[in-house]
């Protein structure tokens, strides 16, 4: 059986948005700990490469990624109140972008059975013309777009358990039927999209599933919108590839968010999305990191996803529960979504 592969690199560390950020070179200081000690015969570091002007054109415009490039003649530049950019940053955003397009390359060669790309800045609030949230270059949204343009991919499923909703993300995909974008989210809450109405527009319409969960929602609470929500809809609409946009914010030590997650629940989250690329894409899924911002339990996180996408570990099943209850509004997502998925069967039976 191929290895997993981690993309991490030291040269993460040079992008600073400044002292006191949350979004800080520690994250990935405690990562590359980490990618040290688990390096075996299941897991292996793959080097990241920079992504080329033409590849991040494909979600962003010439004059945007001009403004970005421009930010490394200065210090310090602020794109809004809280992205800021230092003179390295617009060459680690490449190089995020980059790392995560050789980790799909090389899931797809097979040489890897999956794999996890460790990188920063983050990617899922920048627009095509528009940084914000911490987010430089949309490199979840860049990998899906890669992926139609080598190799044909038709159907992929972009699974976003970040706590905050990747509105870039969705927006790129909003009218694609090609890309599903299913996302968990603390609602209402930065960046204030995401709400159940938002599926999607024209032929995309129906793939945008948005589930804007109350604070306070734990291990139990996600793996009940799992089983109920996300893996239902992800299964009607057979992805060829699982890209999973991984924020680690809805820990319950995060300092930004109020959600209770622990390490086994992302595990089983994790455990959950590895079966059903098991099932529909050949085992095809790449992770890529988004938010979380307590070093602690963003180490310990990881750590538990890396171990279960290597089969190292059968995560325990969670019991820790925030006591929210969310049954109301998982039958509302469901009942948007059901005239929708017919819709969904009707155009499958074409294909075949
Ligand atoms: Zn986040």
């Amino acid at each position: 059986m191929p290895p997993s592969a981690v993309v991490i690199d030291p040269q993460f560390l040079k992008h600073d948005p400044g002292p006191f950020h949350p979004e800080s070179p520690e994250r990935l200081r405690v990562l590359l700990e980490l990618a040290g000690d688990l390096e075996g015969e299941g897991i292996r570091i793959l080097p990241p490469r920079s992504a080329t002007r033409e590849e991040i054109g494909t979600c962003h415009s010439g004059q945007y990624i001009d403004l970005i490039q421009s930010t490394s003649r200065a210090n310090r530049y602020a794109l809004d109140g809280d992205t800021v950019t230092s003179m390295d940053s617009f060459g680690t955003a490449l190089l995020a972008a980059g790392g995560y397009l050789r980790l799909l390359d090389a899931v797809a060669q097979g040489e890897f059975r999956n794999g996890f790309a460790l990188v920063r800045p983050p990617g899922h609030h920048a627009l095509r013309n528009r940084a914000m949230g911490f987010c430089l270059f949309n490199t979840v949204a860049i990998g899906a777009r890669h992926l139609k343009r080598h190799y044909g991919a038709e159907r992929i499923l972009i699974m976003d358990w970040d706590v905050h909703h990747g509105n870039g993300t969705q927006d790129a995909f909003f009218t694609d039927p090609t890309v599903l974008y299913l996302s968990t989210h603390q609602f209402p809450f930065y960046p204030g999209t995401g709400s159940i109405e938002e599926t999607g527009e024209a032929e995309g319409a129906g793939y945008t599933v948005n589930v804007p969960l109350p604070s306070g929602c734990g291990d139990a609470e996600y793996l009940e919108v799992f089983q109920r929500v996300v893996i239902p809809i992800a299964s009607r609409y057979e992805p060829q590839w699982v890209l999973v946009s991984a924020g680690f914010d809805p820990h319950r030590d995060d300092p930004l968010a109020g959600m209770r997650v622990t390490e086994q629940g992302f595990g089983a989250m994790a455990a959950s999305l590895l079966e059903l690329a098991e099932r529909f894409s050949g085992g095809r899924i790449a992770f890529l990191l988004e938010g979380g911002y307590n070093l602690l339990a963003l180490k310990s996180s990881v750590a538990t996803v890396l171990q279960t996408m290597a089969g190292e570990v059968k995560s325990p099943l969670p019991v820790q529960t925030g006591g929210v209850k969310i049954d109301a509004l998982i039958r509302k997502v469901l009942k948007i979504q059901e005239e929708y998925r017919q819709k969904d069967s009707r155009s499958r039976r074409s294909t075949y």
